[in-house]
């Protein structure tokens, strides 16, 4: 199949790289899921920890069919969609065939194009460098905020706002930053209970 419409139809993806490992972050921290990163990313946010990510043509095109593949050769049974931007490319195929495969799916986004696929875990993660596209509001199931400033404890409330009333809400310092906001974040969750701390696990145990 041509690469191009492949892409466009969600059934080619550029896959910059895909491991099984432990969920560092957020609710699901601690379980082990198979990662699916995907190339792409027009976000740009300055303390991104993946910018090789961002430019989609470096990374090979390959097939959904060996995505999954890919993924059922381990025995864990959840998945984690992420990038770069996931949401640049239209996942309604690739999450239908993880779903046939019995997987669970999960999606780490930062919300900023339009929503596409079928996931049992959506964890929006807004950045302040590209607006989240208004459809993604509806989908979260955790908003989780990453704290690289003081003005994000306000970008932070001013999401929550929009998420569902249901939606789990976290805020995480970004990893650099982590000892001069610890205090700060520690105080604020204990001030608003409806918010928890989720922090990078895997970086403490040394994993991908
Ligand atoms: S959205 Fe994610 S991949 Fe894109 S620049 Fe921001 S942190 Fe990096």
């Amino acid at each position: 199949m041509d690469k191009t419409k492949g892409v466009k139809e969600g059934l080619m993806l550029p896959l910059m790289e895909a491991f099984y490992t432990i969920q560092g972050e957020g609710v699901y921290s601690g379980v082990p899921a198979y990662f699916i990163r995907l190339g792409g990313c027009d976000v740009g946010c300055v303390w991104c920890d993946v910018k090789e990510s961002w430019e989609a043509g470096k990374w090979p095109v390959i097939p959904i069919e060996e995505i999954v593949e890919g993924a059922l050769e381990y025995p864990g049974r959840m998945v984690v969609i992420t990038g770069g931007e996931p949401l640049m490319y239209n996942l309604n195929p690739l999450t239908a065939l993880l779903k046939e495969n019995g997987f669970a799916i999960h999606i780490e986004t930062s919300g900023a194009h339009p929503f596409s696929g079928d996931f049992d875990w959506v964890c929006f993660s807004p950045k302040k460098f590209k607006a989240p596209h208004p459809s993604i509001y509806k989908k979260a199931d955790e908003l989780k905020v990453v704290i690289f400033h003081k003005s994000d404890f306000e970008f932070a409330e001013k999401h929550a706002s929009l998420v569902q009333e249901t939606c789990v809400k976290s805020i995480q310092p970004e990893w650099s930053k982590a000892k001069l906001y610890m205090d700060s974040i520690v105080e604020y969750v204990k001030s608003n209970p409806d918010w928890k701390i989720s922090l990078q696990t895997h970086k403490f145990m040394d994993i991908p």
